[in-house]
């Protein structure tokens, strides 16, 4: 069939909106009509390892509504209104363990197919589909039950669509990674979208004390609205000091999505003997270890992609704490029709919206 996609031919190029065609939905997949689709960093990062060459639709962060299922696939039908997350295979050990993931073929499914196996084409050839499983940075997209769960049809997609990633990472790692107490500071390097996700999941879940440290002064405020308790600009105040002379002499959790050195650095001065810092954001530099520090103080550095969670519980959980006013998404996002999906990634990279999320007619 033919669909709408906004396709991107490298780094620094804009994404154009053009039509592509999509194959038809195999025995096990699912044909999901897109409603809105948040960009994500990883979108922005993954321009750039792609080749010129080989066009690519991006966009892992879907919400729609089923119109065709294949023969194969039960507890999803035509009609369903649906959010889309990473794929995974479901049968390897991790899987079977419930830690999604760490698919042993997460690269396979979720990379891109990069030219191999593509669901989509243009007049010229192949075009790279199934980023995240899904690729939606387009009017409709293949799926399978595996990497979508569905939804209440009365919950808007424009303020959901990023549970799938950049929600459930940030409030994932919270939960299931640091599993912070009430008698905790958790410290949060970074408050985009992740962060601020992570910052809201503290709060529902009863964390004593949360720190959020960032450049920005707009992202400060409006960690402060999200329950912060102390917010500290990284490029003026001195972060460590100001953390360590909170009551308990430290955090004893935090949180890291830039994955830039000196941040990590100042992340670790942070914490308290046998604090764990957790890293989520992937950065361009190399990171140099304190190993003594580690060592003399017992300290644990944890990586974690998409929050440790299986979007299959964890999803229904967010959406339990969305209705419960818990998660204010409305003062994170801003919706752009997606022929201005250029501007929109313009104001991620800015910092001018901390989620920017296309949406579709
Ligand atoms: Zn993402
Ligand atoms: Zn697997």
């Amino acid at each position: 069939m033919e669909i709408i996609a906004a396709v991107s031919t490298g780094a620094d190029a804009p994404l154009t909106v053009r039509r592509l065609t999509l194959r038809a939905p195999r025995p096990d997949e699912v044909l999901v009509r897109v409603l809105a689709c948040g960009i994500c960093h990883t979108d922005l990062t993954a321009r750039a390892a792609v080749p010129a060459t080989m066009p690519i639709v991006l966009g892992h962060e879907g919400a729609g509504v089923v119109v065709a299922v294949g023969a194969e696939v039960h507890g999803v039908g035509v009609g369903d209104r649906v959010l889309l997350t990473y794929q995974s295979c479901g049968a390897c050990p991790e899987c079977v363990r419930g830690l999604p993931g760490y698919c042993a073929q997460w690269a396979v499914r979720n990379a891109g197919r990069f030219g191999v196996d593509s669901p989509l084409t243009d007049a010229t050839g192949p075009v790279v589909g199934a980023f995240f499983g899904q690729s939606s940075f387009a009017s409709h997209v293949l799926a399978t039950p595996r990497n979508l769960v569905v939804v209440d049809p009365e919950l808007d997609p424009v303020q959901i669509a990023a549970f799938g990633c950049a929600v459930q990472t940030g409030a994932g790692v919270v939960a299931e990674v640091l599993a912070p107490a009430e008698s905790s500071v958790l410290a949060i390097f970074g408050v985009g979208a992740v962060g601020m996700s992570a910052l809201m999941a503290a709060r529902a879940l009863g964390v004593g004390t949360v720190v959020a440290v960032d450049l920005s002064p707009e992202r400060r405020a409006l960690a402060t609205e999200l329950g912060a308790d102390l917010t500290l600009d990284g490029g003026a105040d001195d972060v460590a000091a100001r953390i360590a002379a909170l009551p308990g002499g430290g955090a004893t959790h935090a949180l890291d999505t830039t994955g830039a050195a000196p941040v990590l650095a100042t992340a670790l001065r942070s914490l308290t003997a046998r604090g764990v810092l957790a890293l989520v954001g992937l950065g361009s530099s190399p990171v140099p270890i304190d190993v003594a520090g580690l060592i003399g103080w017992g300290q644990t550095l944890r990586g974690s992609i998409e929050g440790d969670v299986d979007p299959q519980v964890f999803l229904p959980r967010l959406i339990g704490w969305y209705r419960r006013g818990l998660l204010p998404m409305d003062k994170l996002v801003r919706a752009y029709p997606v022929e201005r999906i250029n501007d929109a990634v313009a104001d991620m990279a800015a910092g001018k919206v901390v989620k920017a999320v296309v949406t579709f007619p």
